[in-house]
């Protein structure tokens, strides 16, 4: 399909709005990492002022504290956003992942009650779908929800929970037909992470932040209405959620872009210590870059002409996830003997955020579904090959 990479005066204008009001209002001090109490709220404040500009969720409709801004305008959006190194959105499984899935799936009721407090960064949301035996098998989930009356109870175990020690809320995949085997009988079901019965035990993470949470149910009641879509058919409700972070909306290539414009100054700075063949690989990671942008551009327009991404969004969640390991591989080469160095040191090149960065593009390849689980999707539904 035909791709005009020209801008709209309206798109350019959009542009110019954008970036004086972050070149305005961007804090001038890195935030802690979100991966702790003080920076989770630091970044949950940085949530409020983003929304107090209007800023919080460009693409949802206004009603729910959006701009009805289209997909173009969201990735200008967001090449303004990582220009300036603005924090990262640590209401991103809401306004990502549920908020989307809210509007297809919630009723007036839901939509009216969560979106907005979604879109101020008054409610953070934490997603709790893994447990100890269903990760990538996720039809094994055993964690169950019995009605009783106008309640759900639930009990059973979560883990793998991003920043659930810190969150408001969760959105949890449950078991609520007793009788049901693998993908049918699960029902989505919201719930607030203060719920009596319910224990948040913290894992550590790499670099010892408690950004990951078990979550224990024990007869954990919830009102009926907490329920997302139809009962018992939560893994299509899922299925649309997960779409949402395998699609266009979980990274957006200016971070990629963002990372490689820093990569190729410390290139400037230190390459000539670099052993030969990091040059290529720095000049490919940019290109790498590049073609991400394009490619997404291309993708937003075929959906916004009223196409869908389907499984091609498998090989844009492989092609970021190892592009960003590759570009913190590289930047920690170029490092050399400072790389180990974290920002708290006060000695770390660009403030330690190659470190930082390097640690988290490891669990690139894991999360939203990990890349082999994604291999297996392409493999069996854009090439037509016979399971493994
Ligand atoms: C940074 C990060 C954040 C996360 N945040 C959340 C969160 O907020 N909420 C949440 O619910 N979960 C979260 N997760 C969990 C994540 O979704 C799971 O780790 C992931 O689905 C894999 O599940 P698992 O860890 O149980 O590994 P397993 O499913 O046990 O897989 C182990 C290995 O086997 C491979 N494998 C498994 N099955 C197949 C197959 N059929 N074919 C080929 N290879 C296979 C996998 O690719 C992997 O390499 C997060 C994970 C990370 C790393």
């Amino acid at each position: 399909m035909p791709l005009d990479l020209n801008y709209t005066n309206q798109q350019k204008v959009f542009r110019e709005d954008v970036r004086k009001w972050m070149e305005a209002n961007v804090p001038r001090q890195r935030l802690k990492t979100l991966e702790c109490r003080e920076g989770f709220e630091q970044h949950r404040e940085w949530e409020r002022v983003l929304q107090s500009g209007d800023w919080g969720m460009v693409t949802w409709p206004k009603a729910y504290g959006g701009r009805g801004c289209d997909l173009i305008e969201w990735l200008i959006f967001e090449e303004e956003y990582y220009r300036v190194d603005a924090p990262l959105r640590v209401s991103q499984n809401g306004i990502f992942l549920l908020g989307p899935t809210l509007m297809e799936y919630g009723t007036p009721e839901q939509k009216a009650r969560f979106l907005p407090a979604m879109a101020a960064g008054d409610e953070i949301w934490a997603q709790a779908w893994s447990e100890p035996n269903a990760g990538s098998d996720m039809a094994a989930i055993r964690t169950k929800a019995v009605r009783d009356g106008d309640e759900y109870v639930i009990s059973g175990q979560k883990i793998w929970s991003s920043r659930a020690v810190f969150a408001d809320w969760c959105f949890t995949l449950v078991r609520t037909d007793p009788d049901s085997r693998r993908h049918k009988g699960l029902s989505m079901i919201l719930l607030p992470l203060d719920s009596s019965g319910l224990t948040i035990r913290p894992i550590a993470q790499l670099d010892g932040n408690p950004g990951f949470a078990e979550l224990f149910f024990d007869e954990v009641r919830v009102p009926v209405s907490n329920l997302l879509g139809p009962e018992n058919g939560g893994w299509g409700v899922a299925m649309a959620t997960a779409g949402f972070e395998r699609g266009l909306m979980l990274r957006s290539p200016a971070r990629f872009q963002r990372t490689a414009a820093r990569l190729l100054e410390l290139y400037r700075q230190r390459g000539d210590r670099a052993s030969p063949g990091v040059r290529d690989r720095v000049l490919q990671a940019w290109l790498d870059a590049e073609a991400y942008c394009l490619s997404t551009y291309q993708t937003a327009s075929k959906i916004m002409a009223g196409g869908s991404i389907g499984a091609e969004a498998s090989c844009n969640k492989i092609f970021w996830s190892e592009l960003d390991r590759e570009m913190h591989r590289l930047g920690m080469l170029l490092c050399g003997d400072s790389a180990e160095l974290t920002g708290e040191s006060g000695r770390a090149l660009d403030e330690g955020r190659w470190l930082d960065g390097y640690m988290f593009s490891l669990a690139g390849p894991i999360y939203a579904g990990t890349n082999e689980i994604q291999r297996n999707i392409i493999a069996e539904r854009l090439l037509g090959m016979p399971r493994g």
